[in-house]
């Protein structure tokens, strides 16, 4: 089965494999593998030694992005998030339900946010002291490009923690440019190419320290993780990780780097996503996205107008045919969307074109524009 959705991703048959053995967490053979991860992640993130550190933490990506919100914004302080999409509304729910306040600022779910509108917004509420930015939106598949909205953060005195689970790896980014992020986070199981099990945290270790006492959450207190390395060693680890999970990220972090590291993987990706627009646009379908906008990570796709559609039957009938994607979608507008990360390449976003068509022929899906939602 050819698993197309933005993560948890395909991975290679030697990466799962890596999973298939016992491990003690805090044995001495582990330790050194736990120490490298922290190691490995940190300088794909651009961090530099000393100045930043890597906080892993058990569990998806939520659990990360709340510890990174609890961790780094004060109790009762007040962020930021631009929206325009699904993963925005996640950023706020678990923002609110830590008891921080949010300054949602709606935007278009069709292109990436204005720095320029990220700057009027700051400006407007001196009481802001973080935004909380999704890197690559997954709900829809565009990007919001820290690179342009860093130096207005930076400039107007406030910081910012960058929800990057499903652009880690693949989009170009480098925390030594940017002093403004206190963390950006990420998990094993996307670009990466591992298994599901641990988020990281990528943050300034000067941050980690002036935050102590944050996050009114043991669990989630990144500042404690770091202490309890400095106390204890990067190998040491404070509660039982995914240890298999672990195992199996390391060696997905091995064919990454062979693979010649980010700019290899964001050609990759881009290709495949490429092979995928242009082909659903040749069976008559309309991309969510125009090219110009569109993200190598998830091609998002417009429900066909004809009745003959539905979701979970196309869904079906595209698993009948070896390909599975989601059977739900968060545009808002009705869509189905296609992940383009993970140990694929062309020939599988071809094989995928192929099914796609397969599955709209046998469900008789003649009329192919794009269905609008339904009237509010
Ligand atoms: C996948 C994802 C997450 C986390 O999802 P989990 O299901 O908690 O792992 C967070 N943000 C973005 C942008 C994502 O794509």
């Amino acid at each position: 089965m050819l698993l197309l959705i933005p993560g948890p991703v395909q991975t290679r048959p030697e990466t799962r494999a890596a999973m298939a053995q016992d491990i003690a967490p805090w044995d001495n053979d582990f330790r050194p593998v736990y120490a490298e991860i922290r190691e490995m992640v940190r300088d794909i993130a651009g961090g530099v030694p000393g100045e930043h550190a890597t906080m892993p933490l058990q569990g998806c990506g939520h659990f990360i992005l709340e510890a990174a919100i609890r961790t780094f914004v004060p109790a009762g302080g007040t962020v930021l998030v631009p929206h325009n999409g699904a993963y925005a509304d996640r950023a706020i729910r678990l923002a609110t339900e830590a008891g921080r306040q949010v300054v949602s600022m709606p935007c278009p779910d069709t292109e990436g946010v204005s720095p320029a509108a990220i700057g009027a917004a700051l400006a407007a509420n001196p009481s802001i002291s973080h935004v909380v930015m999704v890197h690559n939106e997954t709900g829809s598949g565009i990007i919001n490009d820290p690179g342009a909205v860093g130096p207005v953060v930076r400039a107007a005195g406030r910081r910012m923690i960058l929800d990057s689970v499903s652009a880690f790896g693949a989009l170009p980014f480098a925390l030594a440019a940017h002093p403004e992020v206190d963390a950006l986070v990420f998990t094993s199981g996307k670009c990466l190419e591992a298994l599901p099990g641990s988020g990281y945290a990528v943050a300034r270790t000067d941050r980690l320290l002036d935050c102590a006492g944050n996050a009114g959450s043991w669990s989630f207190d990144l500042s404690d993780i770091y202490q309890q390395a400095l106390r204890a060693g990067w190998g040491s680890i404070r509660f039982t990780p995914a240890v298999q999970s672990l195992a199996a990220f390391r060696v997905a972090l091995d064919f990454f780097m062979a693979e010649g590291g980010q700019p290899a993987r964001l050609a990759r990706y881009r290709e495949n996503a490429r092979i995928l627009h242009e082909g659903v646009r040749s069976l008559g379908l309309t991309p969510y996205l125009d090219w110009a906008h569109q993200g190598p990570v998830i091609v998002t796709v417009h429900q066909p107008a004809d009745p003959a559609f539905a979701l979970q039957p196309f869904v079906d009938a595209l698993k009948r045919r070896g390909v599975l994607i989601s059977n739900f979608y968060n545009t808002r507008a009705p869509s189905f969307r296609v992940g383009c990360i993970g140990a694929i390449g062309p020939e599988d976003m071809r094989q995928a074109v192929a099914a796609i068509g397969g599955a709209l022929d046998e469900l008789g899906v003649r009329d192919r524009a794009a269905r609008m939602p339904a009237a509010a």
